[in-house]
């Protein structure tokens, strides 16, 4: 077999680096102790740097991320543009429209004083139950690390730094702070490595953040895979931050390329690192090298005093600007997989009457749980949307049909009455040992998130105090959701005083999907209660998050099912909206099953039952399992789209706009065919044995037929693909494809045209087929378009031997609609 290198050159700098600035970053650093330098490289808090004024350094302040922007406080009184969730971007394949959302989310982050973004997050498909699939982009590397890099393009071309993450293998969510991933250098290169460097690469991101786990042994905050490829290799010349607490060693870690522990202000770091410094146990040119990138940051975003940063503020989104791009962006991501005798667009002028069911469908999930979450300025549930887009000229009616939500919401709006300033909400008092008030405010709603909050940290307890008014009569679960010590009175008698212990062994985990502890009180419709409950903080805690819920009566399942079929019957069209619940689709766990929680599938099915039009709307972040999908008339697939949610859903369904999406993973259509399911560890290791042979590739593999394949997604007009021609190239060069398009519809339209390569004879093993290059095109009906779609020369290469080789002769180029509908191709001679 004839090898030929095709490594790509080390790519030049792509930012305002000038040797100027350089010069400064290299003053500033010779003007510090080593003191001094060390405590820069642990956070100050939980959310920035450490300043050092000698030097006119400012704090820079981090966030996440992805989907907007959070700040530094996590509550409803600062809230975030929030846009739709990675999967509904990927869905996009459209890099133009995410260098939009990075601009977007650089304009946020500066209106909240944020220079770094913690995101985007970058790990793979590798199962559908990875708890944070909803948080990454897809099953395939091109298109994960296309996706990603416009995103840090918007991002960084704003002034605002992006860290892709996490920094390795990181997919899936079990036993994440030790497990151990097995995976062959191949593997990692082909696969999970090759989104972090198109991020570096292609998109020169400032920052990359190294993950929890470790890969073949050693946790990759003082991994070697750190140095290389990373910095040796691809050129990066910025910053890795530790995820959160994940550096846990004072000299492997800071011997290892990583630079900057978070949060801080303690950790592993501080005084024992400049102790190691002076026993020669870490070498000083070590910490040089972090604090330089540091300084660079600095420089980048503007944190060095007398360095431009290098692009100016953007200026704060304007509410309507926001709202447009965030539905824009929604529509743009939904997939509509099925719609069964064009049953959508439905046409507006000739529906009167319009039954909108499923648990949510007037509280749509926007957005995934977890460090990914923001608090949204507003949501438009698809109900709102509905009603909104109809604007009375048809009746648009609800039945929740059955509900989802396990346990305990959090109190709002009139439910509750803050007992000091009367307004809805509660009051929030943190008070000190011996029970004086540090601090008291009013609050929205009963959910409540200290995050590295001092006032927190010193207080003993933190009391909530709320009038709760029971809107209907009967039983009413009211209690906590957290982890501690609470206490909760009612009309000052105990009901219950307690630690409520983690359900689950991740402490964020705990902290982001808690465990309950509620009674039942049986109230008369009207009836008002004093609800007290206090919570004992932990001494040294450094996040404190609980909320005061209720669970307030409601119908039985069978009844609530009844009054929805009895609703999609005397209608024109039933829409029902089923998902999942953040105690499903969260960080800190994986998902045990791919089915939807509760009785969905069984409301689907009696409403399908009941009325030839169902549509159906699935608001989840991943695949679940779709046993009704042949029942139904259509299928659009929304994932969590942001805040607009109602509205992109409103356009979709009345034709306004096309469901723009593609599918960016593989929707099985039963768990037990899934190639590469479990993410269990065993004995502390999760062993990658499928090797390269992930996503659609293990699907085409294993010759199995997936619910909906990689690729597949049907807008409102028809395409065939008329011929795909290409040159033959030689190693190393890029491939110009040509693919000629016909829209056969009857509208104008837009459509992903994707390229994959196969080579059959291969001497090397080789993925049944992989994602060689896409394009989009747009055109009207019966319009004929030649397409160009590059294919770069790593499509061709592999790993083998330490690096990139290509194996020459024929490949087979295939133009398709998906993954599984590959209807032309050519054969593509690659030369030595
Ligand atoms: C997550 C990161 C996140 C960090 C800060 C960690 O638990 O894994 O993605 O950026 O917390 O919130």
């Amino acid at each position: 077999m004839a090898v030929a290198d095709s490594r790509s050159a080390r790519p030049q700098k792509t930012d305002h680096l000038s040797e100027a600035v350089e010069r400064r970053v290299a003053d500033a650093l010779a003007a510090l102790s080593l003191e001094q330098k060390v405590r820069l490289l642990t956070g100050a808090d939980f959310w920035s740097t450490h300043p050092e004024p000698a030097i006119g350094l400012r704090r820079m302040v981090v966030s996440d991320g992805p989907v907007g922007v959070r700040g530094e406080r996590w509550d409803e009184r600062d809230p975030s543009v929030c846009l739709p969730s990675s999967t509904a971007l990927a869905a996009t394949w459209d890099e133009a429209l995410l260098e939009r959302v990075g601009a977007a989310l650089a304009s946020e982050a500066r209106r909240k004083g944020v220079d770094v973004v913690l995101g985007p997050t970058v790990n793979l498909h590798r199962s559908p139950l990875g708890g944070r699939h909803f948080e990454c982009f897809s099953e395939d590397p091109l298109l994960t690390g296309r996706i990603g890099a416009a995103y840090v393009r918007g991002l960084q071309t704003h002034g605002v730094g992006a860290t892709p993450k996490h920094y390795v293998a990181n997919d899936s969510e079990t036993e994440r702070f030790t497990v151990d991933v097995r995976v062959d250098e191949r593997t990692l290169r082909e696969l999970y490595l090759a989104p972090f460097e198109r991020m570096i690469t292609g998109a020169g991101a400032w920052l990359v953040m190294a993950s929890y786990n470790a890969v073949n042994g050693v946790t990759l905050t003082e991994s070697a895979l750190l140095a290389s490829p990373l910095e040796d290799e691809w050129g990066f010349d910025g910053v890795v931050v530790s995820d959160w607490t994940a550096t846990r060693s004072t000299e492997a870690s800071a011997r290892a390329a990583l630079d900057l522990a978070m949060p801080g202000p303690g950790g592993p770091w501080g005084a024992a690192l400049v102790a190691a410094v002076r026993r020669g146990a870490v070498p000083e040119k070590a910490i040089d090298d972090k604090v330089r990138r540091l300084l660079r940051l600095a420089a980048r975003v503007g944190a060095l005093e007398g360095v431009a940063p290098a692009a100016p503020a953007p200026a704060p989104l304007a509410g309507a600007e926001a709202g447009t791009l965030a539905r824009e962006a929604a529509a743009a991501g939904m997939v509509l997989v099925r719609n069964k005798g064009d049953a959508l667009p439905l046409d507006a002028a000739r529906l009167r009457r319009i039954a909108v069911i499923g648990p949510n469908a007037a509280a749509g999930r926007i957005q995934g749980g977890g460090s990914a979450s923001v608090h949204p300025h507003y949501a438009v549930s698809p109900l709102d949307g509905l009603r909104a887009a109809l604007g009375g000229r048809a009746d648009v009616l609800h039945a929740v049909g059955t509900r989802i939500q396990e346990g305990l919401v959090p109190v709002a709006g009139d439910q509750v009455v803050d007992p000091v300033t009367g307004r809805h909400g509660v009051h929030v008092r943190l008070l000190d040992a011996k029970g004086g008030v540090l601090h008291e405010e009013h609050r929205d709603v009963g959910r409540l998130t200290f995050i590295g909050d001092q006032r927190a940290n010193e207080a003993a307890t933190i009391e909530v105090t709320a009038r709760f008014r029971a809107a209907e009569a009967g039983l009413h679960r009211i209690g906590v959701a957290g982890v501690g010590v609470y206490r909760l009175t009612a009309g000052g008698q105990v009901l219950f005083d307690e630690a409520v212990l983690p359900d689950k062994d991740d402490i964020a985990a705990a902290l982001l999907a808690p465990p309950q502890r509620a009674v039942e009180l049986s109230l008369a419709a009207g009836q008002e209660v004093d609800l007290a409950l206090t919570h004992t903080v932990p001494m040294g805690t450094l996040a404190v998050a609980f909320s005061l819920g209720a669970e307030v009566p409601a119908l039985s399942d069978e009844e609530e099912q009844a009054r929805a079929v009895e609703l999609a019957r005397s209608a024109d069209v039933a829409i029902v909206v089923v998902g999942t619940t953040e105690a499903i689709e969260s960080e800190g766990f994986d998902r045990s099953t791919l089915g939807l929680p509760g009785r969905q599938d069984e409301l689907i099915s009696a409403v399908a039952a009941a009325s030839p039009r169902t549509i159906v709307l699935v608001n989840s972040g991943g695949p679940v399992t779709m046993p009704w999908r042949d029942e139904v008339a259509a299928v659009l697939l929304t994932w969590f789209p942001g805040q607009e949610f109602g509205a992109a859903v409103a356009d979709v369904l009345l034709g306004a706009v096309e469901p723009g999406g593609r599918l960016p993973t593989t929707w099985p259509a039963r768990a037990e065919d899934v190639p590469v399911l479990s993410t269990k560890p065993e004995n502390g290791k999760l062993v990658y044995a499928e090797g390269l042979h992930i996503g659609y590739r293990a699907w085409a593999r294993a010759g199995v037929t997936p619910a909906y394949p990689f690729g597949h997604g049907l807008g409102y007009t028809r395409w065939e693909i008329l011929d795909v021609e290409a040159p033959s190239v030689s190693a190393g060069a890029a491939l110009e494809a040509r693919v000629r398009m016909r829209n056969v519809g009857t509208r104008r339209g837009r459509h992903v045209v994707q390229l994959y390569l196969s080579r059959p004879d291969s001497e090397v093993e080789r993925p049944a087929l992989w994602l060689a290059g896409f394009a989009s095109v747009e055109a009207e009906p019966d319009q004929t378009v030649d397409v160009a779609v590059t294919v770069e020369p790593r499509a061709f290469a592999h790993w083998a031997a330490g690096r990139w080789q290509v194996e020459p002769g024929v490949y087979t180029l295939h133009a398709g609609h998906s993954a599984a509908v590959l209807t032309r191709q050519t054969a593509v001679h690659l030369r030595d």
